[in-house]
């Protein structure tokens, strides 16, 4: 199954043998966690929680359930959710007085509470984030890990003295967000979104926009500065140091853990199925006995011994000394699975007390002596790490285009590339770009400054943002 023919194929296939996800789940747009997609998952989510937690957010979980009159306080946040959050009308036979919704996401949820937990400056900055399930109704077509109607994120919500503390906090969210994809070896944009398409209640947004094979950009993760419209909303104040009373400054992210498996599986994966970073691998090393006539039991007692050897060193091993099954099918299963190491064990093997060892990202062999072997192995997961992740950063930077009029833009988004354009700024000629050539604009680049080198693609006018227009998920 070639990935680059038939994407959407291959990814349903790799879904489904990899055992990462079942959408044949009876509610369309929800999908089962099987074992070695939710263990990807967990993985995911601890690495992200450690770095929240290091910067002093504490871990909560606030209930699904929202009240009506909590949903419906900040104006512009319900016009931003409300055509697609699900309803909770009825409790038995009878009709629900107060109905609920289902979160689409917890800022309405949490803040009446931090409303009671905020009193003082004292008690500022305050930080917390929940791994959790949201719910949206999604009305385009779903897709399983890229557009559910129930996913799997990490939220987090601060609040702060003023704008500024909260905008170090925004910073610092970008940065936690980058180390963990950093770490999963995945290649990002970091964009400002343009005013038209901020989070609903945000002062601004950023967004981690990621290349995805078929050409749809795919949002990982998002920071916004909320300023103090939430706070004002649900009368979230506290007292100052001369006695004053102020409203707080508040932010928040969520990452998307959904997408971002989605993202792992697409950048690194190959025709042969998953790739994974070690990092997140259920199991990093699989060890495949090769029995040959007469050498039988040497084979099996070797393969125990190293399997000992290997996870006392802190390895997630598995060995598959299944007699049914044939090497060849064990290679092709594991490689599917992703594992990053294959440990191939034959007489020649157990002979000269070696090991070779097959890497998952590129299928070269190498041998090593058992004595030492657990350290070669992490220095191979170094080497996969630096292939995967150089792999997907020169993918991006191949999948970024320039255009200086519509005519080019079109053809680089008939080719389904990302697209660099300058642009006024205005309305009118984001929603051309949309309507003529089916490009939405995604934002300005946030980590560099980049300045217009032309007129507005669209209108001629003078430009003011350099900024990446492509299609989305
Ligand atoms: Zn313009």
């Amino acid at each position: 199954m070639e990935k680059d023919e038939n994407f959407s194929e291959w990814f349903d296939r790799v879904l489904r043998e990899a055992e990462i996800v079942d959408d044949r789940y009876p509610v369309k747009g929800f999908v089962v966690y099987r074992g070695w997609g939710y263990e990807i998952a967990r993985r995911i989510a601890s690495i992200l929680e450690e770095l929240l937690e290091e910067d002093g957010h504490q871990p909560v979980l606030f209930p699904t359930v929202i009240p009506e009159d909590a949903f419906r306080r900040e104006a512009e946040h319900i016009a931003g959710f409300s055509g697609e959050v699900f309803w909770i009308t009825h409790a038995g036979e009878r009709r629900l007085e107060r109905r609920l919704i289902l979160r689409p996401t917890s800022e309405t949820a949490i803040y009446p509470l931090f409303k009671l937990w905020i009193r003082s400056h004292a008690d500022l900055p305050l930080k917390i984030h929940q791994t959790c399930t949201v719910y949206r109704y999604e009305t385009k077509a779903t897709r399983p890990l890229y557009r559910g109607r129930e996913f799997l994120w990490n939220e987090a919500h601060t609040a702060h003295v003023d704008f500024e503390d909260a905008e170090r906090q925004v910073k610092k969210g970008v940065e936690i967000y980058s180390k963990v994809f950093d770490k999963l070896c995945l290649s990002y944009l970091i964009l400002r979104r343009p005013e038209f398409d901020k989070f609903a209640g945000a002062v601004y947004s950023i967004a981690f926009d990621t290349w995805n094979p078929d050409g749809k950009v795919n949002q990982i993760g998002t920071v916004h500065h909320l300023g103090e419209n939430f706070a004002r909303a649900f009368d979230v104040t506290y007292e100052d140091p001369t006695g004053r009373q102020r409203y707080a400054s508040t932010t928040c992210y969520g990452l998307g853990i959904s997408r971002t498996i989605a993202a792992v599986i697409a950048h690194h994966g190959d025709d042969h199925g998953l790739v994974l970073p070690p990092v997140i691998a259920p199991k990093q090393v699989v060890i495949v006995p090769i029995p040959m006539k007469g050498y039988e039991e040497a084979v099996a007692e070797y393969a125990v011994e190293v399997e000992g050897v290997l996870s006392e060193g802190g390895l997630r091993v598995i060995l598959d000394d299944d007699p049914k099954r044939r090497p060849g099918e064990k290679f092709y299963k594991w490689e599917m699975f992703g594992i990053p190491v294959r440990v191939e064990i034959g007489p020649k093997e157990v002979e000269g007390r070696t090991l070779t060892l097959v890497r998952r990202d590129t299928l070269e062999r190498c041998e090593t002596p058992l004595d030492g072997a657990v350290e070669a192995i992490r220095v191979l997961f170094k080497e996969i790490e630096e292939n995967l992740r150089e792999r997907s950063w020169s993918r991006l930077r191949s999948e970024i285009g320039e255009a200086s009029n519509l005519e080019e833009l079109r053809r680089l988004m008939e080719e389904r590339r990302i697209v660099r354009v300058n642009w006024c700024g205005s309305d009118e000629c984001a929603e051309r770009m949309k309507e003529e050539v089916a490009g939405e604009i995604r934002g300005m680049r946030w980590d560099e400054e980049e300045t217009p080198t032309g007129p507005c693609i669209a209108c001629g006018g003078e430009a003011l943002y350099v900024v990446y227009v492509s299609r989305a998920y």
